[in-house]
């Protein structure tokens, strides 16, 4: 070790040195080691640049792919190496921005990870660049060997009608193998290029009958095709064909076998053109593999799956099929908490497992993405064997999973579909285990539940508002209602909560209990609850300028309700702001509402957005509070002005008389409320009664039926107006 540390320059050299040494024992180069690790060094200068690029290229990468090829590394072995060596020394070698750590490792957690996801990219370029250029210098080989074909065709007729010394030359200079049978099948020649082919013995060929060489592979037609040239029915034929070398190991052929006749015209000998493709034949099995198999767990992906799926549905009027569609439950927290490292440890662990528990003829585990996998089942009795399977997996799953030390309990949720083949395509078959999956999740995971056409129609209706969520926000069939916001002292309107609607085109007004879900499992909820807020804060300055200030000096607020996505949504701040600003209203006439079960254990960097925009003056309220299980002694804690007491005390209140432990605990909720200067508003008051009761125990606000429904913008200061007057 040098006390120098070395220069980007030295590494990169080092990073070309490891490159070079793996790759040149399987290139096919005529080049000293040396002379061919120089050639590589401009390639690795590329890849260094490509690693420190903001912007990714793919074509530069693919270049290298290419070059490498040109390079004369076109073994499959070259392309798994060279993948090899980038992902385990081009970040090190190269990712040099950063100082690198006492472990040898570049800069922060952070950029580690950016430089570790740009390189598996680099390597994928790389690899498709390789496979392009292989597949074009292929194609060009092979019509290159076709000419050659055709021309040593006709030569060695000639030269066997001439000289014998001709023919000799033609017929051992050739770069493809060439074998010449009689017509009853004796091999009579072979060229040199056919015997290495064959391994390098020429007794081995010479002598022996071509119909010794059948493959488990040949397809019929290959030696129907063989018979009519022998019969002199056929001039030539050109098949893929197998042989067993005498090792026992497979080659794999272009075969063009021409007959040849004699002056008159009587066939006399046969003719075999052969062209090794064996490597190209792996190299494409490798491809194909790649292109359907999961990078990370090894599984079967999608596209595998759907195939298999697709025979499976295809197989006859008589066979069945079971499929289990399996999501983790809660597997984002693994995510979120501990890294995605770790989670892709817990997935391999997974996809191990599930595999384990398919190990049957007609059983197949699959890996869909993220976090669902799938399994499939096409034995004689899948009504029973899939039941079985669903057990075995959610038995594999139970077991704790051993990651970073910790020991993570991982559940799942299951939808199973079995039936006849033949009655649905792939993507419904899916369709239906993806809802029966939900199902079972919704009724609290960790289980699983079988498809039911009946539930499936319920669920489409929601798989059909899911779709149909995104083009209704562009097309306005949202429109908002307001409901009055009560003082409970003297009864004067002071704001109003915003509650969003949807006019379906087929279905009429559309609850946000039925779509607030939707919209925040798709993401929607960030637009949507940005365009309510947009609304809303419009509405209000317009009843300010309608209305002008109550009693107390303040304008009439509004309250908007807060998706906890929107909470973690980086734009908060700035749309709120900005929102603010452009429709010109006070932050002080804006409340917004947040559950109590979104803050539950809310971390700083989570609340720091609600603070903030509580420094600005823009209320916090807490919604259906006294559901979730807040520690009281924690809202000290919060960023909140006003706590909105659930619907389920105000019930508690609707008989008399009413239930003393209520009483108890919402006396209780409001001291502790106001010792801690927050505001008290409470919801679904449905009687004066109960409006009553609420005012004795000291809550400051009130909303409900009683008072109003939500409803139209311009009633509400109607209402303010009417109690001004
Ligand atoms: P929430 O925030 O608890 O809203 C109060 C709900 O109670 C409203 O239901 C309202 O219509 C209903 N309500 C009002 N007074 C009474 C009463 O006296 N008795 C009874 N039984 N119910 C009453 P709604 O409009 O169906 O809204 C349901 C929930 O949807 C809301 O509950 C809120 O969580 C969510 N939501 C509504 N609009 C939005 C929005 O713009 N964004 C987000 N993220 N959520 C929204
Ligand atoms: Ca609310
Ligand atoms: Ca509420």
């Amino acid at each position: 070790m040098s006390a120098e540390p070395d220069g980007p320059e030295d590494r990169l050299r080092r990073f070309a040195t490891i490159w070079s040494r793996a790759l040149y024992p399987v290139t096919a180069t005529s080049l000293t080691r040396p002379e061919f690790e120089s050639q590589l060094l401009p390639l690795a200068r590329q890849l260094r640049q490509d690693l420190a690029e903001r912007v990714f290229r793919a074509a530069d990468c693919e270049a290298v792919g290419a070059a490498l090829v040109a390079t004369h590394c076109t073994e499959p072995e070259a392309l798994s190496r060279t993948l090899d060596v980038v992902d385990a020394y081009l970040v090190l070698y190269c990712g040099e921005e950063a100082e690198p750590d006492e472990a040898g490792r570049a800069g922060g957690v952070g950029e580690r990870e950016e430089l570790r996801a740009r390189c598996s990219r680099i390597q994928h370029a790389v690899a498709a660049g390789f496979a392009r250029a292989l597949r074009e210098r292929t194609r060009a080989e092979q019509e290159a060997i076709s000419r050659a074909a055709l021309e040593a065709r006709g030569t060695v007729a000639e030269a066997l009608h001439a000289s014998e010394a001709r023919f000799r030359a033609v017929f051992h200079g050739a770069a493809i193998g060439i074998g010449i049978a009689d017509l009853e099948g004796t091999v009579l020649e072979v060229n040199d290029a056919l015997i290495r082919m064959f391994g390098g013995l020429e007794h081995q060929l010479r002598g022996r009958n071509v119909a010794e060489w059948t493959h488990p592979d040949d397809s019929p037609h290959v030696w129907k095709l063989y018979e009519e040239l022998v019969r002199g029915d056929r001039e030539h034929y050109r098949v893929e064909k197998a042989f067993y070398r005498p090792d026992g190991t497979v080659l794999w052929t272009n075969l063009t076998v021409s007959l040849l006749r004699d002056a008159d015209g009587v066939p006399q000998y046969q003719l075999a053109l052969m062209e090794d493709t064996t490597e190209r034949r792996l190299l494409n099995l490798r491809l194909r593999y790649e292109a359907t198999h999961d990078a990370l767990t090894g599984l079967p992906n999608r596209t595998l799956f759907f195939e298999r799926l697709e025979k499976a549905l295809a197989a006859g009027e008589s066979a069945r099929f079971g499929l289990c569609y399996l999501d983790l439950d809660g597997f984002k927290t693994v995510n979120d908490s501990l890294g995605h490292a770790a989670g892709d440890r817990l997935l391999v662990e997974v996809a191990d497992r599930l595999q384990s528990c398919a190990t049957a003829p007609g059983e197949m585990v699959a890996r869909l993405g993220g976090d669902e996998f799938v399994a499939l089942t096409t034995g004689p009795d899948t009504e029973h064997e899939v039941d079985e399977l669903a057990g075995r997996i959610m038995h594999a799953l139970s077991t704790p999973i051993r990651v970073e030390g910790r020991e993570l309990t991982v559940r799942g949720s299951i939808g199973i579909v079995e039936g006849p083949a033949a009655e649905r395509g792939a993507a419904e078959v899916l369709r239906s285990a993806d809802i029966t999956m939900y199902r079972a999740k919704h009724a609290g995971g960790n289980r699983y539940e079988l498809a039911d056409p009946e539930a499936d129609a319920r669920a489409i209706t929601r798989h059909g508002l899911t779709t149909a969520l995104p083009v209704a926000l562009e097309r306005g069939e949202f429109f908002i209602e307001y409901q009055p916001l009560v003082h409970l002292g003297d009864g004067s309107v002071r704001g109003a909560e915003a509650l969003v609607r949807w006019l379906h085109p087929q279905h009429g007004v559309i609850s946000p209990d039925r779509f607030i879900p939707l919209a925040e499992h798709t993401g929607l909820i960030v637009p949507l609850g940005r365009w309510v807020l947009e609304e809303s804060v419009r509405q209000a300055r317009t009843w300010e300028a309608v209305t002008g200030a109550d009693q107390a000096g303040l304008p009439l607020r509004v309250n908007v309700n807060l998706s906890p996505c929107q909470l973690t949504h980086p734009g908060l701040v700035s749309d709120t702001v900005e929102i603010l600003e452009r429709a010109g209203l006070a932050p002080g006439a804006l409340c917004l509402e947040v559950t109590e079960s979104a803050l539950i254990g809310a971390d700083d960097d989570l609340l720091k957005p609600l603070r903030r925009l509580a420094e600005m003056g823009v209320d916090i309220a807490l919604d259906d509070f006294g559901t979730g299980y807040s520690n009281l002694a924690n809202l000290r804690r919060l960023p909140v002005s006003v706590l909105k007491l659930d619907r389920a005390f105000t019930q508690g209140m609707q008989h008399f008389p009413a239930d003393p432990v209520d009483l108890k605990i919402v006396e209780g909720i409001v001291s502790l409320a106001h010792s801690l200067d927050l505001a008290v508003t409470v919801e679904g008051v449905e009687t004066g009664a109960q409006a009553d009761q609420l005012r004795e125990l000291g809550c400051d606000t009130a909303q409900g039926w009683y008072y109003a429904r939500p409803g139209p913008p311009d009633r509400l200061h109607e209402l303010a107006l009417a109690d001004a007057t």
